[in-house]
């Protein structure tokens, strides 16, 4: 079989560096990859190009439809528009999944016990981008929710839970205050739901959720809900299990699929050999799996879970009593080489 070429962004802020010790690992798992390099970001922008992206990167990205990509930065307030955002919605990547879960003993935490999967809805919701000033008072932006939207994310929740045999699904809404956006979403929850009866269904409104998840997160087994509370809740679910440099995450739609550590660029710790690659890490193995290598996915999953039971930590989960040693991004990614 001939490798298969996997499009790959080295983003900015920490980005650079856990992807190099991405690759690294997966050079190192004889991972049957071809990679072809793509900029995007912080220095497309400079160079003048508003959306982020050179033409040149979109085809790279329809011809080889799997994308390994690490964090950009967005500029907050004004600006840019969020690439990430853009990537989602041009390549049609409709659902992001980001499983989150507890490494105690190994891994401090105050919820052991932490093991959910969050499938968010990727493309609609307040996240379409569609701003105006209304008067000099007042901004408005909409929050566009369709049928066929919420029918794809639903179904792809209760199919992920019976492909990997958990037990319940929780929507999460706010249909209390806004009955017909997020109200279609949880109608649609309830009827997609009748077609599979084996698996637990509830609803949740979103804040209570959200308390429940940042206090009792093991109640929880796969949550799908709505764009910026994915986004949210989903941040608080990896925070709680430790850090949120562990959690992974892909981004599914019919032709393309992106692969993506949780967190952002870290602007704050960049450039200085102290973040955790795990997200970027974890995601690669989410893809080699995409890409029907399950046994190097496994291999490089092992590696990565002996490391961290080994006590071999960065900074963010090092724990002075229960830690070996404290390493930075680079030997992180060498100690996982060894255990492959
Ligand atoms: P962030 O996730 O980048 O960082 C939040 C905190 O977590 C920081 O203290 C950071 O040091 C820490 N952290 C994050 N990843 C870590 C890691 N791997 N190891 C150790 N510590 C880690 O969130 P932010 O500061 O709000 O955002 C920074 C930039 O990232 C913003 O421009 C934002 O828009 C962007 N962002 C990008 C993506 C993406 O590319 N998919 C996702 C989220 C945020």
């Amino acid at each position: 079989m001939p490798n298969k070429t996997i499009t790959v962004a080295h983003g900015d802020g920490i980005g650079p560096e856990i992807m190099e010790a991405t690759l690294a690992i997966l050079e190192a798992a004889k991972a049957p990859i071809d990679i072809e390099t793509i900029e995007i970001g912080k220095n497309v922008y400079l160079k003048g190009v508003s959306a982020g992206i050179e033409p040149s990167s979109w085809e790279s990205l329809r011809k080889n439809k799997i994308f390994l990509k690490a964090p950009i930065t967005t500029p907050q307030g004004g600006g840019f528009k969020s690439l990430n955002v853009t990537t989602r919605k041009t390549l049609g990547l409709y659902a992001n999944v980001r499983p989150c879960r507890s490494f105690f003993p190994y891994v401090q935490t105050h919820h052991p016990l932490t093991d959910m999967v969050i499938i968010r809805e990727n493309e609609e919701d307040l996240y379409a981008g569609i701003e105006h000033q209304q008067t000099e008072d007042v901004v408005q932006c909409l929050k566009l929710i369709s049928r066929s939207g919420c029918e794809k994310i639903v179904r792809y929740a209760y199919e992920y839970a019976r492909k990997y045999g958990r037990k319940k699904v929780t929507c999460m809404t706010k249909d209390n205050i806004m009955k017909q956006a997020d109200g279609l979403f949880h109608r649609v929850f309830d009827e997609v739901g009748k077609e599979y009866p084996e698996i637990e269904q509830e609803h949740m409104i979103i804040d209570i959720g959200s308390a429940m998840i940042a206090d009792r997160p093991h109640i929880f087994d796969v949550i799908v809900t709505l764009n910026l509370y994915g986004d949210i809740i989903s941040d608080i679910a990896a925070q709680i299990t430790g850090s949120v440099g562990l959690g992974g995450s892909s981004n599914v739609g019919e032709n393309y699929a992106m692969f993506e550590a949780i967190h952002g660029s870290a602007p704050d710790i960049a450039g200085k050999n102290i973040a955790n690659p795990s997200g970027l890490i974890n995601a690669a193995v989410m893809m080699m799996v995409h890409i029907g290598e399950p046994e190097i996915a496994e291999k490089i999953q092992n590696a990565w879970l002996k490391t961290i039971e080994d006590g071999i930590h960065t900074a963010d989960i090092y724990d002075k009593t229960d830690s070996k040693e404290l390493v930075g991004t680079k030997e992180f990614a060498l100690a996982v080489i060894e255990r492959l």
